[in-house]
């Protein structure tokens, strides 16, 4: 017996209903912004990740599945969606079709963290990228668009904190600031963050164990007055599109390429793994992968963890409306057209074994759910017709022509 492996898991159902309810509301929102999907591969060249999200971050120093293929490759499982969304753009220059770069993604990403609870190894996202707007109203609309999504998609109770981290200008100077915070600390910090603070001192205000104390002390990042005003025509417009939000000024998120605006979704619903979605602005980050100046906003949302807040809520009742029983084997092969004829009329349709006894199967057809039976009994199949017996509330059977069954079940189950 061979079994999954620690951290990858099975999504069955009635989960994997959840995860299908999820992606339907994030296309219909994607929708009406404006969002085209993008499918990008899930393997690509390691550097891609160690040079965009960067080699001193959690998920690409700790986290990353990277090993080297047959060919001497060095290859790596994404992390994240979007250094691979960045190198479609560029690759395929899309910044360059006369069409808005606004993309989204769904599918897995890989990590190699401790798996518990909300927590996995392989994990879906669904994600956001609009590439090539500057302005604060790409901000707002990423943002109030994962809003959306999420009432969509029926979570309730998610609260929204947003911060500025500055332009590269704002960043560098705050850097010498910080790092000088730092080093005072030094021996308090735990042992990741003392070898990285020279060279990513941010990344310690995002540490698990740390962050929370230091930011909470750590001098705040000043905005140049370009970046304060983008940051507060950013606040008014989300306001203006009815987003509640807080400003979370220790926010800082764990990625390299972040500017500007970053933000985070959270619930008090999953205990630690509290972290719905996350995201933020990019200006530099198509740029410096050597692609155009293309500044960049985007987010992604965990499908795994945003099942968990939907699970226990009534969910649309996905068993098939009507059940065929039929007895032996000629009436078998009538049972069998009359389902395809119930599907071709869009009606649900589900059978067991019609070699069983009528009695096996009509135990079948309580525990499925459907709403009625059609039965081809011997009788009816004398007749060419079939007995449509309700499963689920009272009612009269009635016998019916095997070729108007498909009009009088849909009238049935519409009244
Ligand atoms: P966390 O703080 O929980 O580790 P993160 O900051 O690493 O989250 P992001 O990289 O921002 O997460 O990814 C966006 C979203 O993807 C998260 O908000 C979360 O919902 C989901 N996510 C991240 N890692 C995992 C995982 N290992 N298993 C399931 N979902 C995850
Ligand atoms: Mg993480």
């Amino acid at each position: 017996m061979i079994n999954s492996l620690r951290g990858f898991r099975d999504i069955l159902p009635p989960e994997s209903d959840l995860f299908a309810r999820i992606e339907a509301a994030a296309r219909e929102v994607f929708g009406l912004y404006g969002y085209r999907e993008l499918r990008v591969p899930t393997l690509e060249k390691k550097e891609l990740f160690v040079k965009s999200t960067g080699d001193t971050t959690d998920i690409v120093e700790k986290e990353m599945y990277a090993f080297t293929d047959g060919g001497g490759r060095e290859i790596a499982n994404r992390p994240e969606g979007t250094p691979g969304v960045v190198r479609a753009y560029i690759e395929h220059n899309l910044g360059q079709t006369g069409r808005n770069a606004k993309f989204f993604y769904i599918g897995s990403m890989f990590r190699a963290e401790r798996p518990q609870a909300g927590r996995y190894r392989e994990f879906t996202q669904i994600g956001a990228e609009y590439i090539g707007n500057p302005s604060p109203a790409a901000d707002a609309e990423s943002i109030s668009m994962l809003v959306r999504l999420l009432e969509k998609a029926g979570v309730e109770g998610c609260s929204v904190e947003i911060n500025s981290l500055g332009c590269s200008e704002c960043r560098r100077s705050y850097r010498e600031i910080l790092l000088a915070f730092l080093r005072q600390r030094s021996e308090t910090l735990c042992e990741p963050c003392r070898a990285r603070i020279e060279r990513n001192p941010l990344r310690a205000l995002d540490c698990k164990t740390d962050g929370p104390r230091l930011a909470a002390e750590a001098p705040k990042l000043a905005l140049c007055p370009a970046c304060a005003e983008h940051f507060s025509d950013t606040q008014r417009l989300l306001a203006a599109a009815g987003v509640g939000y807080k400003v979370n000024t220790s926010l800082v998120r764990g990625l390299d390429y972040y500017t500007r605006t970053v933000f985070e979704v959270r619930t008090t619903a999953l205990g630690s793994q509290d972290a719905v979605a996350a995201g933020g602005r990019y200006d530099d980050l198509v740029k410096s992968m050597g692609g155009p100046a293309a500044p960049a906003i985007g987010w992604a949302m965990g499908v795994d963890r945003v099942a968990m807040l939907l699970a226990g809520k009534p969910a649309p009742d996905n068993s098939p409306r009507t059940f065929v029983v039929a007895a032996a084997k000629e009436a078998g092969d009538k049972a069998f057209e009359l389902m395809t004829a119930l599907r071709a009329a869009g009606i649900s349709s589900d059978f067991s074994n019609f070699t069983l006894s009528l009695k096996s199967q009509m135990r079948s057809a309580d525990k499925s759910g459907a709403s009625c039976a059609l039965i081809i009994g011997e009788e009816e199949f004398k007749t060419n017709a079939c007995s449509v017996k309700h499963l689920k509330e009272q009612g009269e059977q009635k016998t019916v022509p095997l070729p108007d069954a498909p009009s009088y079940i849909k009238k049935l189950l519409e009244g």
